[in-house]
């Protein structure tokens, strides 16, 4: 049976001497893979159009509920060359397709995901230099409040009473009594400054086209990337792989 749908292709994985598995966010079938032969032979349109962050209308062959169609068709909707051109672009954005993988199970239909994602890609791309650090952050907040992962940062996850201390293995700050010992004795946590915390809350309420828009100081920035590459060490149990490739750069 022949399916027609659009995706954006969030990575692509060799298979055998020329043929390729794509992983696809897909507008109507949540993440799935399919099969691509021989789309690294000569450069076509059709291998162009399965690079990571490709957005395409594709055509898959293979039984409905197949674990893994054949793509019979790709033509590009956009390619996101200009994110994939540049290197802290690609870095902070492949960040978010990690999180989507390891966090979002196949074949779950998440139209919001899907359009969320293309969204976050058109606005990273059409973004000035100088704005991006902040621009980083907040998508992947976004992204984490999106798919119901974000950490709490306002007030104690249990009882709601003001504290500044985030322990990761809960993913909320909690006070001294919740946290059941006394703060700073052994429990690993996070001390965080008011003003982060409403930097995190405006970034997650404002619209994504307009988060630009919020100017973050550096200190702001560096504390709250931090926090989240905790938290996101805890949900994911491993370290990202892409942050240690960046930590691996020196940048
Ligand atoms: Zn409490």
């Amino acid at each position: 049976m022949l399916t027609r749908t659009e995706g954006i292709v969030l990575r692509t994985l060799k298979y055998g001497e020329a043929d390729l598995i794509a992983t696809y966010l897909t507008s109507d079938r949540g993440i799935i893979k399919a099969f691509a032969k021989s789309p690294r032979k000569t450069k076509s349109r059709f291998g162009s159009s399965l690079e990571p962050l490709t957005h395409a209308k594709i055509s898959l062959w293979g039984k409905e509920q197949a674990s893994l169609p054949k793509i019979t068709q790709s033509d590009i909707i956009n390619s996101f060359h200009h994110i994939r051109d540049d290197f802290q672009d690609f870095v902070s954005v492949s960040k978010l397709i990690e999180i989507v993988i390891s966090l979002i199970p196949e074949s779950i239909p998440n139209k919001r995901l899907f359009s969320f994602l293309l969204n976050i890609l058109h606005t990273i791309g059409s973004s000035e230099q100088g704005s991006k650090d902040a621009l980083h952050l907040i998508t992947r907040i976004r992204l984490l409040a999106a798919i119901g992962y974000a950490p709490r940062l306002k007030g104690c996850g249990k009882c709601g009473r003001e504290s500044l201390n985030f322990y990761p293995d809960a993913g909320t700050t909690l006070c001294g009594k919740c946290a059941g010992i006394p703060a700073g004795e052994g429990k690993p946590f996070i001390r965080i400054h008011d003003n982060t915390i409403r930097f995190y809350s405006h970034s997650i309420e404002w619209p994504v086209h307009i988060s630009n828009r919020l100017k973050p100081r550096r200190e702001i920035l560096t504390e709250l990337s931090a926090l989240l590459d905790r938290h996101l060490t805890y949900l994911l149990s491993k370290k990202l792989m892409s942050s240690e490739f960046l930590a691996g750069t020196g940048r």
